[in-house]
Order: C-alpha cells, then sequence, then structure tokens
C-alpha cells in the first residue's frame, strides 16, 4: 500500500512551492489508490504558531487536495478525526521522541557529545584551512563513562549525535536516479538539542517510520539530509521501530523566481494567499502549479486533476529547476474560468460582488443584472476578483471617478462625438445592436470608425476606457441611467 506524507512546518503563510509538494503527494497517493498522511511538524515552539496551523489546514481544503489521516479530518464538518497513527502534529509527539532517543543511545547508534559551538567552529575553521571536509570530526564517539563523567562535572550540557556508518549510503532516487553519499561528506549529526529537545532530523524519519509512509516526496533543498534519514531508518529497523522498511525518495525539482533565484517565502508572488485574494480557481492553481516540474503530455498545459490523477507517474518529474511563470499562471486560470459552467462562474464570483471588494451598496446589486453580463465576463475574466471592475457602472450611482482613463477617452472633439451620440441613441431603440448602430452613425458624422467613437460613450457611462462589451452594457443598464450619465460628462 502506497502511504505519503505531507508534512509542513506550521511557520508563517502557506507558500506555492509548499502546495506543489502537497499536490504531488497528492497526485501520487491518489494514483495508487494510496493514503494521504497530512502530519504537522511542529516541534520548533519558537517558529510555529497556531495561526499558521489553521492556515495550513484551510489551504488544504480550499485547494481540495484531501488527506486520509491527520489532525482533524478533511471535511471540517464529519466530525471525524485523526486516524490510527496519530497523533499528527509532532508536538504531542514528544515522549515518543525521547523514547526512541533514549532507546538509539542504548543500542549505540547515538551518543552524547559535549563539544561546544566555539570548540566546533575552531575545528571546523581548522579543517576548512586544510582541505578536509568540515564536518563533525567525531571527537565524542567513542568516550568513556570517565571522560562523560568528566564533562558532567565541568558542568558542560550535550545533544545527542547520530553515528552515521562509515560507508558511503547510495539510494535510487525516484526522479534523479541512483544517487551515492560519501561518508566524508555525511557526518555525524545532532538528533536532539543540549536542552532535551528532539530536532527535525530525527522527528521527521521517526514519524515517517513509525507511520508507515513508503514514499517520501518533497522538495530538492532536503536532498542533503537523505544519506542521514536513510541511514537512522536503518537503526529505527533494528531497534523495531515502525515496519521496518525504508521509504523510496523523490525530490521535486527547485522553483525558479525572478531573476533565476529560487522562489523564496519571502517572494510576494510565492504566497498562496496572493491567489487566493485575486481570485485564482484551485483548480486553474493547482493546474498551473502541477507543470512545475511535471507534464501531462508534450504541448499540453490544460487538465482537470482528475486527468492529473490519471496519469501522474513520479518518474515523469522533471530533475531540471522549474521556472514560475505567473503570466502563464494567469492564462492557465483564465481557461479554467472559461470552462465553469454559467451558474458555477456566478457562484464563483460571489465574494468579490460583497465587502470588502465590492464598492457599491448592498442593497443596490441586483442579482438578476448580474447574471445577464455574467457570461460577457466569463470569457474575458483572468483572475475572478476582476469580476468588481466589471460590473461596478451597474450597481453604482455613479461611475468611478478616473481621471486616467477620463483623459485619454475625453481628447479633443470626443465631446462633438458624444454629443451626437447622444442624440442618437436617445432616439435608439434600446437594444445592443441598436446601440451599436446609434454609435457607429455618430462616429461616422465625425469621420471616426466604431472603436474611437465609442471610447467617450464608455469612460462617460462607466469610468473606465475598458470593460465588458459596450452596447450589452448599456442595454443592461437601461436609457434613463445611460443617458444621465452622458449628460453629466457633457454638463
Ligand atoms: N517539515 C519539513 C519542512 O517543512 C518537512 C520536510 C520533509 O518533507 O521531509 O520542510
Amino acid at each position: 500500500d502506497v502511504r505519503v506524507r505531507f508534512c509542513p512546518s506550521p511557520t508563517g503563510n502557506p507558500h506555492v512551492g509548499l502546495v506543489r509538494t502537497a499536490l504531488f503527494n497528492w497526485a501520487f497517493a491518489r494514483h495508487h489508490g494510496g493514503t494521504l498522511v497530512f502530519r504537522i511538524e511542529d516541534t520548533d515552539a519558537a517558529r510555529d504558531s497556531e495561526e499558521s496551523y489553521e492556515q495550513l489546514l484551510d489551504a488544504m481544503r480550499w485547494l481540495g487536495l484531501d488527506w486520509d489521516e491527520g489532525p482533524t479530518a478533511f471535511d471540517a464538518a464529519s466530525g471525524g478525526s485523526g486516524g490510527p497513527h496519530g497523533p499528527y502534529r509532532q508536538s504531542q509527539r514528544m515522549e515518543i521522541y525521547a523514547d526512541v532517543a533514549a532507546r538509539l543511545q542504548e543500542a549505540g547508534f547515538a551518543y552524547p557529545c559535549y563539544c561546544t559551538a566555539e570548540e566546533l567552529e575552531v575545528r571546523r575553521e581548522a579543517a576548512r584551512k586544510a582541505g578536509r571536509p568540515s564536518g563533525y570530526d567525531g571527537k565524542c564517539r567513542e568516550l568513556t563513562a570517565e571522560q562523560i563523567a568528566g564533562y558532567e562535572a565541568e558542568g558542560r550540557s550535550h545533544i545527542v549525535r547520530f553515528r552515521m556508518p562509515d560507508e558511503p549510503i547510495t539510494f535510487t532516487d525516484l526522479v534523479r536516479g541512483e544517487l551515492t553519499f560519501a561518508p566524508e561528506n555525511v557526518t555525524d549529526y545532532g538528533i536532539v538539542r543540549a536542552n532535551g529537545a528532539p530536532l527535525y532530523t530525527l522527528v521527521n524519519p521517526v514519524d515517517d517510520a513509525l507511520m508507515e509512509i513508503t514514499h517520501v516526496l518533497r522538495g530538492e533543498d532536503l536532498l542533503s539530509s537523505t544519506p542521514r534519514q536513510i541511514a537512522l531508518y536503518r537503526a529505527l529497523a533494528q531497534l523495531g521501530v515502525g515496519n521496518g522498511t525504508t521509504p523510496a525518495f523523490g525530490h521535486l525539482p527547485y522553483v525558479m523566481g525572478e531573476g533565476n533565484k529560487k522562489l523564496s517565502k519571502r517572494d510576494p508572488q510565492s504566497s498562496l494567499n496572493l491567489y487566493r485574494e485575486r481570485g485564482f480557481l484551485p483548480q486553474g492553481l493547482l493546474n498551473y502549479l502541477a507543470l512545475l516540474g511535471w507534464s501531462i503530455a508534450e504541448d499540453r498545459d490544460i487538465f482537470t486533476l482528475d486527468e492529473m490523477i490519471a496519469a501522474f507517474d513520479i518518474a515523469d518529474v522533471n530533475a531540471n529547476p522549474a521556472r514560475f511563470d505567473l503570466k502563464k499562471c494567469e492564462a492557465i486560470n483564465a481557461t479554467h474560468l472559461r470552462e465553469l459552467s454559467p451558474a458555477d462562474f456566478v457562484s464563483a464570483c460571489e465574494p468579490w460582488l460583497r465587502a470588502p471588494y465590492a464598492p457599491w451598496r448592498p442593497e443596490d446589486f441586483d442579482q438578476s443584472a448580474f447574471e445577464a453580463l455574467a457570461p460577457l465576463a466569463q470569457t474575458r475574466l483572468t483572475v475572478l476578483s476582476d469580476i468588481t471592475s466589471n460590473v461596478d457602472f451597474l450597481f453604482l450611482d455613479e461611475p468611478v471617478e478616473d481621471e486616467a482613463s477620463w483623459a485619454k477617452a475625453m481628447k479633443p472633439g470626443a465631446e462633438d462625438v458624444l454629443r451626437t451620440a447622444r442624440t442618437k441613441l436617445a432616439d435608439a431603440d434600446w437594444k445592443a445592436e441598436a446601440l451599436k448602430e446609434a454609435v457607429l452613425a455618430a462616429g461616422e458624422q465625425h469621420g471616426l470608425k466604431l472603436g474611437k467613437a465609442q471610447a467617450p460613450v464608455r469612460v462617460a457611462v462607466t469610468g473606465r476606457t475598458v470593460g465588458l462589451p459596450l452596447f450589452e452594457s448599456l442595454e443592461l443598464l437601461g436609457r434613463e441611467r445611460t443617458l444621465a450619465r452622458v449628460d453629466a460628462a457633457l454638463a
């Protein structure tokens, strides 16, 4: 049975790199009919926050990335919880880690290390100067009971260090193929701090073992910790912690941002909240994020999540860095917007038709007028938040005031054509086609094409130079309100 995990630390806002990792684990689990474990790695009290934990749950739910085991049920309303391997928050598993750390020491897989930070630094520096690898030099590997007593008497504290085997570690990465790490490059490493707090290096593999994880799919930044974890895994197997098998590892490529630098958490465009607030559809955003390292077929960018599940093979993931391209992300989202049914599009717009996004009074909103205009918007929007500025002319008493648009549309001569259009519109049958004829005729009188002639009408009525097809918009706005706005513009 395939068992994968998504195990973020609750520090800060969820970012797109993290979502990509969650998505690939989810697609892998679903493709194989396996289990996705959602685990919270919150052993660093100084950096973790409850707010960030809540945001992680909320993000996964919004994205629709359902987990099978986790701190709560995916479906919040179900009242279900957890799973058989809980608790799924590491902050609630501290006794387990203390117990495993003690057993590792008893069996000689780990040892107390009394070296101080200053001593380590001096030796590292010397190794660097001599051109030797600068990892831990093994000084405390074979301390006698007497030496330990001596250090204790000095009042020194100790960390717990894992003893790496003296032979190379080789594994076949699911993305990168066979990799070998020489022992001099992977030296003994800390697993418990001097204050007794267990480190990521311990708790992550211990939980992977206890939760019987079969495949670890995670970012390339964690590749260097993999040989250490494999060695720890082997020790855990000998101690009977977990089911004794080492998971397979696959490291997902880096995501590069602006200037070909790694996309960082601090990059504004990496924040998931930004995409939610701009009105990306979960399926649009996930479709794009899937392309960061994977593709469904050559020359094909658009797919549904079900199609992704059916096709997903970790062996198809590309090891080369992927470039994050916001424009492409938007274009893919736009495609998914068009694929919604008209009714789904209307309900997807709903949050942006209310405060704090909508500038009109709630009582001035007219659902049926909105629904009449919505199909025109659906084929044009990139993100849902743009709906507000496209329809606000319908629900505001007056068009928005935007000096730049006004200056652009009201070039010399524009008032004349607007005045002519006013006369022709007043006599027109109030249907889009007839309104277009009216403005076309007004333009002809002034030697202007339709595009030029309609610009002052649009700005007079909507306050903007761009928007939905003008004549359908005017039809919906009605004769009275349209003419009043044109008059106000001419006054
Ligand atoms: N909590 C770790 C992180 O956020 C998980 C790393 C892993 O997947 O092993 O980076």
